[in-house]
């Protein structure tokens, strides 16, 4: 039986790789380097497999010892079929045009090259699986649903057999991929129909209201309003640099113009996850990504539109906490996958 997989998580600017093992823990140092994603399908593919050989050089592992391999992929997913289905970041420039992958047969191609059997799915999925297994989840929660906050807002849904009827012989979580892999867009939930306009094309979408951009928008009219507050001396005035970092900063230290700003942020995803308490009725609602860093006010804001928007019984056995896995949450996704592959056979 393999001792080990590796997890990998393919971002727009970087490719990740860990070996990791059956406990979570990962074997030596996640490696990285630039994923190249706009130049073209051959060159992402040697980056990806460089970083996978590095991490298994870091972790000092034999290959004989990996069982396989897990990608964590931002796009629509065909996990089946270890297909791309589509994916905006990646792609090549052809005359002034970018071409963005559409159909790429990743899954094998990186299967063939390294000699290990690949598994794939979304990364904002893949993270949810990885929480559910080494974080919050702790392998055996009846359920949990994770939304990763940053420049937009992934989501991700594992079930139990104990949440669907009729399956006596599934084992553990089950991720929700949805009859062509595209299920958990949880980030396009739609919470305001009057709301602001969402990258998918809708309005008023949980993304639209609480995603990196929309928070440092909200922060900037409040500083326009105030500009003596704390907030906008950390600032020097310039709302050009204010982040969320900054924003939990000017909170930290008191300032009640920060506190509002994750309040309202807090409350846009709190009813979004009234809405998911009331689909899914989960053990365990995660918020992941550094966003959710910016702690209890957040939290305290999220839990109380949770309270005053989802049906009372459901919510009653539901924690919503800070997710425990936030730094490697990709790497962890693709290994909980893999070990999945593994457990298969
Ligand atoms: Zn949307």
């Amino acid at each position: 039986m393999a001792r080990y997989v590796i997890g990998v998580d393919l971002g727009g600017t970087n490719v990740r790789a860990a070996v990791v093992d059956r406990q979570g823990a990962i074997a030596g140092e996640p490696v990285q380097q630039p994923s190249r994603a706009q130049e073209g399908f051959p060159s992402t593919l040697e980056a990806i497999a460089q970083t996978i050989e590095q991490a298994i050089q870091s972790a000092g592992v034999a290959r004989s010892d990996l069982g396989a391999i897990g990608l964590a992929v931002p796009g629509h997913i065909d996990s089946v079929r270890g297909v791309v289905r589509w994916a905006p970041n990646f792609g090549e420039w052809r005359e002034g045009l970018f071409y963005e992958w559409r159909e790429v047969p990743l899954g094998e191609a990186v299967q063939q090259r390294l000699g290990i059997p690949v598994r794939m799915g979304n990364d904002a999925n893949l993270a949810a699986l990885g929480e559910y297994y080494y974080g919050s989840g702790r392998g055996h929660a009846k359920g949990l649903v994770m939304l990763t906050l940053g420049t937009g807002i992934g989501g991700g849904v594992v079930l139990t057999r104990e949440q669907v009827q009729g399956s006596a012989h599934w084992q553990g979580g089950a991720l929700l991929v949805g009859a062509s892999g595209g299920a958990g867009e949880l980030g396009h939930t739609i919470i305001a129909l009057n709301g602001p306009r969402c990258g998918c094309g809708a309005t008023g979408c949980v993304e639209s209201l609480a995603k990196r951009d929309a928070i440092i928008e909200r922060a900037r009219e409040k500083i326009r309003r105030e500009p003596n507050s704390l907030l906008a001396q950390l600032c020097a005035g310039d709302p050009a640099r204010i982040t969320p970092r900054l924003v939990a900063e000017a909170c930290e230290q008191g300032d009640p113009l920060a506190r509002e700003i994750w309040e309202e942020t807090g409350f846009y995803i709190g009813v979004a996850v009234a809405c998911f308490v009331n689909i899914f009725n989960p053990e365990v609602v995660a918020i992941g990504g550094q966003i959710a860093k910016a702690g209890e006010v957040l939290f305290d804001a999220i839990r109380r539109a949770a309270r005053d928007y989802a049906i009372p019984t459901l919510l009653e056995m539901c924690r919503i906490v800070p997710a425990e896995r936030i730094e490697d949450a990709g790497i962890l996704g693709g290994a909980a996958l893999a070990w999945q592959a593994v457990q298969e056979g």
